[in-house]
This record gives C-alpha cells, structure tokens and sequence, in this order.
C-alpha cells in the first residue's frame, strides 16, 4: 500500500498538532497508510520523510499567511500557522521535484495554488461582490452549494460532470490560478472550487470530501483516485 505524508494543524498557543479523524480515516479507506507530519518537525527533515512516500496529502486549517503569494494581510485575515506555511509550501515544492501526486483539500488547495506562483483572496466576503455563503454553519455532511464540474476533467471522471452539492468552510478561495493547474469545479458565483494537473499529478478541492463520505460514498473516490496514482508511483520505484 502506498506511504501518504498528511499535513496537519498547528497549535502555536498550545504547542500541539493535531488532526480530524476524518482524513486519516478517508486515506486509508481509500487503500493509503497516513504518515502524519506534524508542523513541528523542521522543513528539511519534512522533506527527507517526504522522499520515503509514494504521495503528499494537504488537509486543511486556517489562513496561509499572504507574504506567500506576495500581499499585505488582509484585516480579515485569520489565524495563521506559521511553522505549518513553511513545512507546507517545502513539502508542496519537493514533491513536485520529485514527481510524487498531490491532494490538497481547502486549505491545503491553496497552498498548492501559492506553492506555484498563484494568488489567494483572503476574505471573500469583502473581496467578491455578489459571492454567496461559502461558511456553513449546517453539519459537515450538508451539500452547502453547487458546484459545476468541468467535463473532461480529472474531477469529472470521479465523480461524473455537471453539477453536485458540495460542503463549504472558507472564507478564502483561490484566485489567480496557478500556471499549469486547469479549474476543474466552480460555484454558481464563479469561485474557484477544484483544479488540477495531470502531469505533475495534482487534485485540490475547496469543499471538505471526508465529511461527506459516511453519507455521500462517492466523495472517497476523491481519496481512491489519490492513493491509486501514487500506488502507481510506488510501484514504479
Ligand atoms: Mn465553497
């Protein structure tokens, strides 16, 4: 079974990582073993476990911190994870030195986009006239809002094309996007949802696919076309 490195929460306050049960679970539901990262562990030494997996899992958290993608903070800017931005964008970097595939969820969508040369909106309530609610405050399993999926893509082949409620916990979305990455899923406001590469390997969803599962199945085959690609790359070594 391929090796997962999985990202996770930082506690600067606390001095803590921590992860929800959820991806570990997905990972390794989807036929993956999760190897958790914690944001502790220097950059370099990130890396060199990263050089031992077969794939990179982002989950998500709270705001990248904007000196990434090249802008001032935002005075909506949230919590920001200091030590986690720079294990995060490191390990974004190297795995794509070292051809290994990526799936970033929310948070982890957008560390990617900022790993590769695009930007961020940092409170898309302020900076997008006309958007809708992308905070729910409905359970985690609750379709949210829309989102049309781009036929021909990735995404598609997962989980068909045209439109599926999806979940929404952000207040940030991507918003330049990255060179080589293609939008694959917009909301009905025309945000930036999913995108993806098929060479480097690349997925990044902005909705939460875990919390789904237990109600919504199809919401793993997100984490199965994941593990799959990098059982592929294990069994290339
Ligand atoms: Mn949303």
């Amino acid at each position: 079974m391929p090796l997962i490195a999985v990202t996770c929460r930082h506690s600067h306050q606390q001095g803590v990582s921590h992860i929800q049960d959820a991806y570990v679970q997905a990972v390794e539901k989807a036929g993956g073993l999760p190897v958790i990262l914690p944001p502790s562990l220097s950059p370099a030494a990130s890396v060199d476990i990263l050089s031992r997996m077969d794939g990179l899992f982002l989950s998500g958290g709270s705001d990248l911190s904007p000196s990434f993608f090249g802008k001032p903070p935002h005075p909506r800017l949230g919590e920001v994870e200091a030590l986690r931005d720079e294990q995060e964008i490191a390990l974004v970097k190297a795995a794509l030195g070292l051809g290994l595939p990526i799936f970033g969820i929310c948070r982890g969508m957008q560390v990617i986009n900022a790993a590769l040369g695009g930007t961020i909106l940092q409170h898309i309530d302020e900076d997008r006239v006309g958007a809708i609610q992308h905070r729910q405050e409905a359970p985690g399993w609750h379709r949210h809002h829309q989102v049309e999926i781009v036929p021909g893509t990735m995404l598609a082949a997962a989980l068909g094309p045209g439109a599926i409620g999806v979940n929404s916990f952000h207040h940030q979305v991507v918003d330049q996007v990255a060179p080589g990455l293609t939008i694959s899923a917009a909301s009905p406001d025309g945000l930036v949802e999913a995108f993806e590469s098929r060479e480097p390997w690349i997925l990044g969803v902005q909705w939460h696919p875990e919390r789904m599962i237990a109600r919504y199945p199809e919401f793993l085959g997100l984490f199965e076309l994941f593990c799959s690609q990098c059982n592929n790359k294990s069994m290339q070594q």
